[in-house]
């Protein structure tokens, strides 16, 4: 799955906020859903991951969707009220930088 890149408008509001668009259709309607945490030391093979979904909480040592290869990561799942589609915004650590990106969910 290829990255796309993610569209935050270039003005501010009022509050210094940036608002996210949508990678499929440039909407910026989106909802919340899933989130997936990913924590641990580097090249670690193993680590923390907490999923929070439908108000609850699951916690086990699944690295396997981390979006970082060697550090910590987050995952936030979005759908789009525009296009309907999902997307999931990626947060993660990489040799000293943060990156951002987002990926299309799967159709
Ligand atoms: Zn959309």
């Amino acid at each position: 799955m290829k990255n796309k890149v993610i569209r935050i408008s270039d003005e501010f509001t009022g509050e210094g906020e940036k608002l996210l668009h949508c990678p499929r259709c440039d909407g910026s309607y989106t909802h919340q859903g899933e989130v997936n945490v990913f924590e641990r030391g580097e090249d670690a093979d193993d680590g923390t991951h907490v999923r929070v979904l439908d108000n609850d909480v699951k916690i086990d040592r699944n690295l396997t969707d981390n979006p970082s290869r060697r550090r910590h990561g987050l995952t936030i799942a979005f759908d789009c009220e525009s296009c309907e589609g999902g997307f999931l915004l990626d947060i993660y650590q990489h040799k000293g930088n943060t990156f951002i990106s987002a990926r299309l969910s799967e159709e």
